[in-house]
């Protein structure tokens, strides 16, 4: 499947059925496997085997889908967590610990940077943010001698913001350090991390991969091609002995290529147990299916979108990397030739009475707070997301208070625009 197309490998890759065996993947609803004797259970606990013993670490339904991701991404492998927010959690946590510093991208999901600056703060994990916009000596100058991992995301939800990955992971590899980029906007479809230079992907499937607001979900992906053993004494988790598992090394029993992932199964999976349920990994895999198509076409609906938006009246201003003359056009051309994503925001002109008075005229696209599935749906966050901000917080937040986050589905674009003219005709 490797030297397959993205669309041959998004309804094909991952599983194989042999002989007489189900065509689609079946989903394996079994807590536990058994075997014939204690020894060759033995040989598992001590990863000398591969094979299913539990499915809080792993399930086999979990791992075809996981495959097909890989193969979509480009990686080694894959393992599939029970959300976005664990899939990041677990790809950070994986290689920092108590004591240690990461660099972020300040333009992220509001849940990673609660996670990141909250949470993982009060495990002793200390997070620098930068603009995804800073000069390589900003860049430089957030790195200290205990930094293990610099992070960012492809298209930042919601900020929109493009991340320069190249400039990202050029500093991260001077500083022997890997990137970890969070690709759940883009998806493998419009942009593939590792051919830029990142080295470990990650998704909230929960987004277009499911595509349908079925199922959570999240994957993280290794590139398998980050030097852990060149770097051994920043990451002593990887490349010393885990008395856990009888002294296995990972980077040792299991290359470059299954390292991060074996550990962060047998590892992070065992203790933490965030695991996605094996009938979300069927649903997911049913939306990976047709993921080539639909973002295509997510993507066209929100090009058209944007391009109508820019033009009306009663619109102050249209953020879409997509359009020429946006801040993020030239990286968006560079990184997102194809297309960005479905996500469009933008400003109504009479701030935030209008952008209330706007929505709640929309008979198409409903109110959610989610984005990055089939039916368009919009959000105004000055009311929602960050309504505990007053109008100076939000500026500074980046979240005017006339700002709509406009999340554009697979429906004919004729009619989505349609549904906005008449909303704006009435303020
Ligand atoms: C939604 C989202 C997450 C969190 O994913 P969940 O599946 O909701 O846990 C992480 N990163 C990005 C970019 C997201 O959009």
């Amino acid at each position: 499947m490797a030297d397959k197309n993205l669309g041959t490998k998004c309804v094909q890759a991952g599983y194989t059925p042999g002989n007489g065996e189900p065509r689609q993947i079946p989903i394996i609803q079994s807590t536990t496997f058994k075997y014939d004797s204690s020894a060759e259970m033995g040989k598992l606990f001590d990863l000398e085997a591969s094979g299913y013993f539990y499915s809080r670490l792993q399930n086999p339904t979990n791992d075809y889908v996981a495959a097909k991701i890989a193969s979509l991404e480009g990686g080694s492998a894959a393992m599939l967590t029970s959300s976005g927010q664990a899939a990041n959690f677990y790809a950070v946590f994986n290689i920092a610990s108590c004591g240690d510093h990461v660099v972020s991208s300040a333009s992220i999901y509001g849940g990673t940077y609660n996670l990141f600056a909250v949470t993982m703060k009060r495990m002793g994990i200390e997070f620098t943010f930068v603009s995804p916009d800073c000069s390589e000596e900003e860049l430089e100058k957030a790195f200290r001698p205990n930094t293990k991992a610099v992070f960012g995301e492809t298209i930042a939800n919601p900020a929109l913001t493009v991340l320069d990955i190249e400039k990202f992971a050029k500093a991260a590899h001077a500083h022997g350090v890997p990137l970890i980029v969070d690709n759940t906007f883009a998806t493998p479809i419009n942009c593939r991390p590792f051919e830029w230079g990142a080295d470990i992907v990650t998704h909230s499937t929960t987004k277009y991969m499911d595509g349908h607001g079925g199922a959570l979900g999240g994957c993280i992906v290794d590139s398998g091609k980050f030097d852990w053993t060149a770097h051994a004494e920043k990451f002593p988790g990887l490349c010393t002995p885990d008395d856990s598992y009888h002294g296995v090394t990972y980077t040792q029993r299991f290359g470059l290529e299954g390292a991060f992932i074996t550990k962060c199964t047998a590892q992070l999976m065992r203790d933490f147990g965030s695991i996605q349920a094996p009938q979300n990994a069927y649903y997911l895999n049913l939306g990976l299916e047709s993921l080539h198509l639909r973002v295509k076409r997510h993507c066209e609906n929100a090009q058209a979108i944007a391009e109508y938006l820019q033009q009306h009246e009663k619109i102050s201003w249209v953020k879409y990397c997509g359009l020429p003359g946006d801040e993020y056009y030239e990286l968006g051309q560079k990184y997102l030739p194809n297309g960005s994503c479905g996500v469009v925001s933008f400003g109504v002109k009479g701030g935030r009475a209008a952008a209330e008075e706007f929505m709640g005229n929309l008979r198409i696209a409903a109110i959610e707070t989610h984005v990055a599935d089939a039916r368009t749906c919009c959000l105004h966050p000055a009311s929602a997301t960050h309504r505990q901000m007053n109008d100076a917080e939000l500026a500074a937040a980046g979240v005017t208070p006339d700002l709509v986050r406009l999340s554009v589905g697979i429906e004919d674009a004729a009619d989505l625009i349609a549904d906005l003219e008449q909303a704006l005709a009435k303020i």
